[in-house]
């Protein structure tokens, strides 16, 4: 059975548009298949969308949210309901081409692969500054961590049951999907295709949300920012030991009077600037610490196809 795993935010318009979408390609794929929606504590008549089409195709099943707990949840309480022996994770915009599905399938199959990938080829149709930071963003994070983040991947993936279970097995409540696909390890072939437009509807995506979301990368899956802090600590302590060595010196023999209050001042501001950045950054870090030994629930469940309420109303 292969399980097909839909993360719905707000997403009224384009729910039946997928679902049929979907069928239609099912028809060459010859394998069970079975519809996961999650429903991530969307405002509007997603839920009501999911609920007509779960009791008009039994291979439809959803799970809704008490609020909105972000996509990377949803992806995870999606994985942890998927039944069958294969997986794909799919947004609901059609942004990922449900066409690829019996390609990948076939490869998967086919080949030793655990996992077939997707990136776009292009970012055509983006803004230029958000693609601009996209690839600083891939090329930072490349270069300071051990796991490898392909640039222009997408979550539109298809997965053997055994590295599903791996992903799983990572219970971590900051999520970062992206790096957790890659840190699991497993052999993924990646294909390449077009982007295209959401055939409905908004990004749920702000500038500022994803940057928030790349500094998470980063935090989640590297230390380096520690490291950093402590260098340029190390650095400054070097600087200062040098010039207090020169201060002494040239005091000493040439009895020079008090002078330069403005670079002393320049000075104090530049390593209290340092020391705050550095504190900041441990925050960061201490902050996920904190998130992360609270050990709360990744999401909680509002609704599912099999308790809905209009069920246990009539
Ligand atoms: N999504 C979600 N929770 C959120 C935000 C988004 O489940 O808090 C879902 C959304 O419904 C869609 C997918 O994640 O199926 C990708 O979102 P979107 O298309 O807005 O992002 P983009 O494609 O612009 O990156
Ligand atoms: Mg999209």
């Amino acid at each position: 059975m292969l399980s097909i795993i839909i993360p719905c935010f707000n997403e009224q318009e384009t729910i039946y548009l997928f679902y049929d979408k979907v069928k239609l390609i099912s028809k060459q794929i010859a394998m069970e298949i079975e519809f996961v929606f999650v429903n991530d504590g969307s405002t509007d008549a997603t839920l009501e969308k999911l609920r007509e089409l779960s009791l008009k195709d039994s291979a439809v099943h959803y799970l809704s949210f008490s609020r909105n707990f972000g996509k990377e949840a949803a992806l995870y309480a999606g994985l942890k309901s998927a039944r069958g022996d294969f997986v794909t994770v799919m947004d609901a915009d059609l942004q990922d081409p449900p066409e690829l599905l019996p390609e990948m399938l076939s490869k998967l199959l086919s080949g030793d692969m655990d996992c077939i990938g997707t990136r776009r080829g292009n970012r055509a149709g983006e803004p230029r500054v958000r693609s601009f930071f996209a690839r600083q963003f891939y090329r930072v994070i490349n270069r300071i961590s051990d796991t490898e983040m392909i640039d222009g991947a997408r979550d539109f993936r298809l997965m053997t049951r055994q590295m599903v279970d791996a992903v799983l097995s990572l219970a971590e409540y900051n999520r970062f999907s992206k790096g957790l696909f890659s840190w699991v390890g497993f052999k993924t072939e990646y294909i390449t295709y077009e982007n295209r437009e959401r055939v409905a509807g908004t990004t749920s995506w702000s500038f500022w949300q994803l940057f928030n979301y790349s500094i998470d990368g980063i935090v989640n899956f590297s230390d380096v920012p520690l490291n950093i802090a402590s260098f340029v600590g190390a650095l400054s302590c070097f600087g200062a030991l040098i010039s207090l060595i020169f201060v002494v010196v040239r005091a000493v023999f040439w009895g020079d009077p008090t002078t330069g209050w403005p670079s002393l001042v320049s000075v104090i501001l530049l390593l209290g600037g340092i020391q705050l950045l550095s504190l900041g950054i441990i925050g960061k870090y201490i902050g996920k610490i904190f998130l992360e030994t609270k050990h709360r629930p990744i999401f909680l469940v509002k609704e599912t196809d099999q308790n809905s309420r209009k069920d246990t109303n009539s």
